[in-house]
């Protein structure tokens, strides 16, 4: 089944939704207008359509293996590789003293979607340079960003990042690879790192690691961890690739999915790396490249969503089953619950994506001007944009499946393989339930004021919006009126224990309530029109659940631990 880039509703969400304008209006971005907008997000649909989806099918039928401690990738994945580096797009937010483009990142956000739309396995290497690129542009010396910033900005050389270890998943701060100095102004690093993505690769001059290690001094946990970069060729005097490193891929995890992305045990024996960033300064450089890759990580969502709802709808057209009602076309699309499931599917694409170029918008707007409240914007949706990005990844791929019916389950459609691949989308960069803590947690420290302001802007547009649609209008009002409560509820609970325990819950229905909120909007801008009718169905169907998530929001932590583990295990 051919994937199809979204590009319209992309130009449409731009313009009319997410406030694009904004951004497009400052100094910084000025050059970004429509037709360049437009220019850029066809062409990456290209790429993605032509070069991408047709590799989507290799990477799960022929994994990534490990041949004499070297990954060779799946066929066709070098090719993809180089079209989609002589495209640019590794760079495209880039800074362009180092050949990026320095476009925007609600454009960058577009293209990772459709990319992972088309080929989730093989997108997953370009966003792990993309994280590092923007980690060494605004940690790294500057003898560093000359070397390092070209290369990978190119596509010549590629960048992993290595934070896990066994006993250090979540928990970061328990890592213990060592960091020892060299005395040259290089360091030894030594230990192992496990799931490491795209760990290796057949078809770059070199990979660089950015790697969390602890030096000599550093204290116990996340203030003593400091960052490196570790290439796994040494480059010599004129910066190409030399003798190899310490470093090697042990093995390969064999996973439910994502074939196509070699997942690697890596370890490094006394490796050379350079300091990024000042010394115990680790995390702070890690969260610029991993609130990137969180953002990313909800694009991969939405971009499997989107194709495995392409993939279930033309099988819906297809499929002939049951008695065709009068003027139906006999085909399973007609059937009242096949086109709940059609309908639900879009709906929520519409909406996650929404979210995610919203939070995009954010962190442009926060670039151009440097203001806290857009700073305070971006750090609020981050989290919502990667669990709803990615939970909608899941649940649609899920849905794609149902609509096959047997044939969901049989590999030989692909509806199983963008299930298999999206899973971990929810569980790596953080995982959902961490990022739910996070919303409640750190993002809350300011009492809920990022979330009111939000929610502010929510209720007035619910407001303009009556005269014109009054009964999506007050349900959009309504609903926010819900979660405004329940914010002020949490951000007043002193024991942690009363706002994690309800943060996952909280979060989605935060999401359903946003995704009310961008509904209306495309709705407001095409009165009587198919996007009105997609908002109707969103809003009077499935923006209703929030009432529930939020009611389970408030109970706390309250019967929680009510049973023992060993009244849990009876
Ligand atoms: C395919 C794949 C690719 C990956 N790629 C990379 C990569 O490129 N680089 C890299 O460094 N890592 C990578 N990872 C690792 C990934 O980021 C971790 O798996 C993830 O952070 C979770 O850590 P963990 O697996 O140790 O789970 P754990 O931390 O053991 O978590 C288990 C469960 O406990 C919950 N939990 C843990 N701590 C808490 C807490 N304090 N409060 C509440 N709940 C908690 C979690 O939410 C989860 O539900 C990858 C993983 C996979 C599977």
């Amino acid at each position: 089944m051919p994937y199809r880039a979204p590009v319209s509703d992309y130009e449409f969400m731009l313009r009319h939704v997410v406030g694009f304008d904004d951004v497009a209006g400052t100094d910084r971005f000025a050059e970004a207008s429509e037709d360049m907008v437009s220019a850029i997000l066809s062409e990456a649909g290209r790429l993605c359509e032509e070069v991408m989806a047709p590799l989507q099918r290799n990477g799960d039928l022929h994994p990534a293996r490990l041949e004499n401690g070297v990954v060779r990738t799946s066929p066709g994945f070098a090719e993809g590789w180089k079209a989609i580096a002589d495209g640019g797009w590794i760079g495209i937010s880039a800074p362009q003293d180092f050949g990026g483009m320095g476009l925007p990142v609600t454009l960058l956000t577009a293209v990772n979607e459709m990319m992972s739309g088309a080929c989730l396995s093989l997108e997953l290497a370009p966003l792990m340079s993309m994280g590092q690129i923007e980690a060494l542009e605004h940690h790294a010396s500057d003898e560093l960003k000359r070397l390092y910033l070209p290369k990978l900005i190119s596509g010549e050389w590629a960048g992993t990042m290595n934070l896990t270890e066994p006993q250090a998943g979540s928990d970061v701060g328990a890592l213990s690879t060592k960091a020892e100095p060299n005395g040259d102004g290089t360091y030894a690093i030594s230990g192992q790192k496990i799931y490491i993505s795209w760990g290796d690769n057949d078809f770059t001059g070199n990979v660089c690691h950015l790697v969390l290690a602890r030096l000599p001094d550093g204290v116990p946990g996340t203030k003593g961890i400091s960052l490196f970069v570790v290439p796994k060729y040494l480059p010599d005097d004129a910066g190409n690739p030399g003798q190899a490193n310490t470093l090697k891929v042990v093995s390969l995890e064999h996973k439910m999915g994502l074939h196509g992305s070699p997942t690697c045990v890596m370890q490094y024996d006394g490796a050379t790396g350079w300091l990024v960033g000042e010394p115990h300064g680790g995390m702070k450089a890690m969260f610029t490249m991993m609130n990137n890759a969180r953002l990313g990580v909800g694009g991969q969502g939405v971009g499997v969503a989107e194709g495995a709802y392409q993939h279930a709808l033309a099988y819906a057209q297809e499929r002939k089953q049951g008695r065709p009602a009068e003027g139906s076309s006999g085909s399973i699309a007609d059937h009242a619950d096949v086109r709940r499931m059609l309908m639900t599917m879009k709906a929520d694409v519409f909406a996650a994506r929404s979210i995610l170029l919203a939070c995009a918008v954010a962190i442009d707007m926060q670039n151009a001007t440097g203001q806290a409240d857009w700073a305070a914007r971006a750090a609020l949706l981050t989290p919502i944009a990667k669990v709803c990005g990615t939970e909608t990844g899941m649940e649609v791929a899920d849905t794609g499946m149902q609509v096959h019916g047997g044939m969901g389950f049989i590999e030989e459609t692909g509806a199983a393989q963008y299930y298999r691949d999206v899973r971990v989308t929810a569980i790596y960069e953080g995982t959902n339930g961490i990022q739910a803590m996070d919303l409640v947690g750190r993002k809350m420290m300011d009492g809920g004021e990022a979330a009111a302001a939000l929610i502010e802007e929510i209720q007035s547009q619910a407001e303009q919006a009556r005269a014109k649609l009054p009964d999506l209008a007050e349900a959009v009002w309504q609903a926010s009126e819900t979660l405004r409560e329940t914010t002020e509820w949490l951000a007043g609970q002193k024991d942690m224990n009363d706002r994690f325990a309800g943060a996952v819950p909280y979060l989605h229905a935060f999401g359903r309530v946003l995704g009310g909120h961008y509904h209306l909007a495309a709705a407001l801008a095409d009165p009587g029109g198919a996007r009105e009718c997609l908002a109707r169905y969103y809003i009077r169907r499935l923006l209703p659940e929030h009432t529930g998530l939020l009611a389970q929001a408030q109970i706390g932590a309250e019967g929680l631990f009510g049973l023992s583990l060993e009244e849990l295990a009876a």
